[in-house]
């Protein structure tokens, strides 16, 4: 559940579990590097994750959390870490067929070098020995020289073709995985690092030019109840079915992402909270005619409903006041009833569709 812990870490209670999590860091006598800084968020905000429990067997132990105990904890629970592991493990081999390439150029490097002697001594015994047999014997070695110096060209060739795939290869293995990484692996939306990089990006450019943007923040209501009483599994499945309305909602230039857990949001460059209004609540409806069924058993799951908060971008808003006022508009249609959408105001207030 990685991805719940994502969008906790950049929640508004972030900075709350900043200033408990340097506490911490300090009461242990941990150096407040990056990496132990995003080990011991984890360490705050989920008290019985993974992260938690690691360094709580760390600290009971008695012994001391070196950077060599985060590197190690960080690789096994922080998909950025594995990420980057990845990476590296892409950078060396990589780095080993380069090697192999420039071994190979040096040898053959060295055997036309080895040629050129041969060639040079051969014309100096020329200029003295102008005995048929003694030419004989010169064009000879000179023909052997030759075939190894082919040979060697040969083998540079096949090496730099081989060179050629595995770059190919790598390459391909690279963009997938960061398209992996980027992508949220139940819905197949977006990820919430997809969503931030794009909301930056459309942010920035929305502020530049002047054009509105508008974001989405949506949430199933009730859901907690519903994996009670049918299981987690069933849940996933109502996540993907509304992950699939929402993505349908946002073509072209929209961008949908899953948020959290339960939680979506889409972004809307070059459209106002109205359009994106009328988008929310078309999807809104197809979520809640639908009867869902479980797909084991047959059996009637009934409606499952979604609310929405939607802000428009203010000039000079950063994309976290934008997020907090989108965040404030679906409170207030959770506290409305649920199953409705509502925009929020320029300041605080919101009104309700
Ligand atoms: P509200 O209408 O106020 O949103 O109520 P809620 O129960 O949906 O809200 P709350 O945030 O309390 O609970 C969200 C629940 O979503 C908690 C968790 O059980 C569930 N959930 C979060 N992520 C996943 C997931 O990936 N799969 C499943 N099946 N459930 C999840
Ligand atoms: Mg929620
Ligand atoms: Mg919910």
């Amino acid at each position: 559940m990685s991805n719940d812990l994502d969008s906790l870490l950049r929640s508004p209670k972030a900075y709350e579990w900043s200033r408990k999590a340097i506490e911490a860091m300090e009461a242990n006598r941990v150096w407040p590097t990056a990496l132990n800084f995003e080990l011991w968020m984890h360490y705050v905000a989920a008290k019985d994750g993974d992260v938690a429990s690691e360094i709580n067997t760390v600290l009971s132990s008695g012994q001391h959390f070196t950077e060599q105990v985060a590197a190690t904890i960080a690789e096994k629970h922080l998909p950025s870490a594995k990420l980057s592991g990845e990476i590296l493990d892409a950078g060396k081999s990589l780095t080993e067929e380069l090697e192999s390439v420039s071994r190979a150029l040096e040898s053959a490097r060295e055997s036309s070098e080895a040629y050129g002697q041969q060639l040079a001594s051969a014309s100096k015994s020329l200029e003295h020995d102008e005995n048929a047999e003694a030419v004989r014997a010169m064009v000879e070695t000179l023909s052997v020289a030759t075939a190894k110096v082919r040979d060697e060209n040969k083998t540079l060739e096949t090496q730099l073709a081989e060179t050629n795939d595995e770059l190919g290869r790598l390459k391909e293995h690279l963009e997938q995985v960061r398209r992996e990484a980027m992508t949220d692996a139940l819905t197949s939306l977006a990820n919430r690092k997809a969503f931030d990089e794009a909301l930056a990006a459309t942010c920035a450019e929305a502020q530049a030019t002047g054009e509105p943007l508008a974001l989405a923040i949506v949430d199933i209501d009730h859901f907690k109840k519903f994996n009670d009483t049918w299981g987690h599994q069933t849940g996933d499945q109502v996540i993907r079915f509304v992950a699939s309305v929402i993505g349908r909602a946002a073509h072209t230039s929209r961008f949908a992402a899953r948020y959290g857990g339960e939680e979506f949001a889409v972004i809307f460059p070059g459209e106002s909270s109205e359009s994106a209004l009328a988008v929310l609540e078309a999807a809104r409806e197809e979520v809640s005619s639908r009867i869902l069924k479980r797909r084991s058993t047959n059996e009637d799951l009934g409606a499952i409903t979604i609310s929405t908060g939607i802000a428009d971008l203010q000039k000079d808003e950063p994309p976290v006041g934008l997020i907090e006022r989108a965040d404030g508009a679906l409170y207030a249609s959770k506290h409305g009833g649920r199953n409705r959408t509502s925009i929020a105001g320029p300041e605080a207030e919101v009104r309700a569709a």
